[in-house]
């Protein structure tokens, strides 16, 4: 089987919205013409060995308008067939319109959108308005039968309040996928807002909880990821993977980027697809080698930690961001990667202790009478939805 590629597309970084802890939304950010699509489809035509996942992302991606992704995605699709594109993107929804909604829909483009949780609280955190307009905007989705799956960012003050967010996606039946509020390299921005390590490991707990106690009526996504990491003993999310070398972002101006997170700092671009540069020449810069020193930094500074196997350090760019972009230290968020597979190993560990041996399969039983369902239940449970989902 082919390694699994991704490539980020930022067709700018300019975004309608103003939310109060962003750190990537720049006004004055150009946007990706045709040509520069056309150069980064040239370019990968010369990478032939991976599968490919296209994530638009922004900014706001649909700030490029219907006419770029009319164009784009038959472009993609046709030219680089080899590479199985599978298409993705991150948008806050304002700019859906049903001709965008079409074109996305023919090519199965499935949208992860940001909502923090009810109106009121949203609005707080992301601008007077923003609610509405991303309910609109899902209603237009939907009703073209784009699959719409919420992101949640939670900050230093949406943590107080997780009993009523949880609530307000359970009741509305949407898929919840958290994100903290993190601090950048950019700029300032996100500072009063971003999420405590010691919260976050908190917060990850209560949500296992949760996702136990509504098996089955509820998902977490962090939280089935956080499981199958610890069962199959290795990272499924680019936070727990060493992510360098098979992720790059691409700019407007067609700028390459280690990921989206880097997208508009010069000092991190590793090459431009007009000049076609190979995959050894990127990992030759200077900003792949910081990736590459960060794996090796891991592989020195985990190396006592239980978890490294599926953790591996957690993520460059959150490293980087206390050091000034220097490779000094590990994810600060370890303190709460480090709870969270503590949490699970233990529980899981205690489950299997506590399963006969004879009735131990793949999958031994969810739920024993009067138990609450376990991590095992949860494995099952997602083990059973991937089969139904098997064409
Ligand atoms: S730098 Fe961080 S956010 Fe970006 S791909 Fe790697 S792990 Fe993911
Ligand atoms: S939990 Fe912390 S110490 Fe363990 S691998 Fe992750 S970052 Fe390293």
């Amino acid at each position: 089987m082919k390694n699994a590629f991704h490539v980020m597309i930022v067709p700018t970084l300019g975004c309608p919205a103003r939310c109060r802890y962003c750190w990537s939304s720049d006004p004055a950010s150009p946007r990706m013409g045709m040509g520069t699509l056309r150069e980064v489809v040239d370019w990968l035509k010369g990478i032939e060995k991976e599968r490919v996942t296209f994530t638009f992302h922004g900014g706001e991606p649909l700030l490029a308008g219907a006419g770029f992704y009319r164009e784009a995605l038959p472009l993609i699709s046709r030219e680089l067939a080899h590479l199985e594109p599978e298409f993705a993107m991150q948008s806050n929804l304002w700019l859906m319109t049903p001709e965008i909604a079409d074109v996305l829909a023919e090519y199965h483009v499935p949208i992860g959108t940001s909502i923090d949780g009810p109106e009121d609280l949203n609005d707080t955190q992301r601008g007077e308005g923003y609610f509405q307009k991303t309910m609109k905007g899902y209603a237009i989705a939907r009703e073209h039968g784009l699959k719409v799956s919420f992101i949640c960012t939670f900050t230093s003050r949406s943590f107080h309040e997780r009993e009523k967010i949880v609530r307000f996606f359970r009741e509305n039946g949407f898929t919840l996928k958290l994100h903290p509020a993190l601090p950048s390299l950019r700029n300032d921005n996100p500072e009063p807002w971003t999420l405590d390590p010691a919260d976050y490991g908190e917060l990850l707990v209560y949500l296992l909880d949760t996702s136990l106690e509504h098996l089955g009526r509820m998902e977490i996504m962090n939280i089935n990821d956080l499981c199958k990491c610890v069962f199959f003993r290795h990272g499924t999310v680019c936070t727990f993977v060493d992510c360098m070398g098979s992720t790059f972002a691409i700019g407007p101006d067609g700028g390459i980027y280690p990921c989206y997170r880097f997208v508009g700092m010069p000092e991190y671009v590793m090459g431009n697809v007009a000049d076609r540069p190979t995959l050894d020449s990127l990992a030759d810069s200077h900003i792949g080698r910081l990736m590459r020193d960060f794996r090796a930094f891991v592989n020195r500074a985990c190396a006592g930690c239980a978890h490294i196997r599926y953790c591996r350090g957690g993520c460059p760019y959150n490293a980087m961001v206390p050091h000034g972009g220097e490779i000094k230290g590990v994810d600060p968020y370890c303190t709460a990667y480090r709870r969270i597979f503590d949490e699970i190993t233990g529980r899981l560990d205690r489950e299997m202790a506590d399963s006969l041996p004879f009735e131990m399969g793949p999958f031994p039983p969810a739920r024993q009478k009067g138990r609450k369902p376990g991590i095992m239940a949860l494995m099952r449970h997602q083990a059973m939805k991937m089969r139904m989902q098997m064409p």
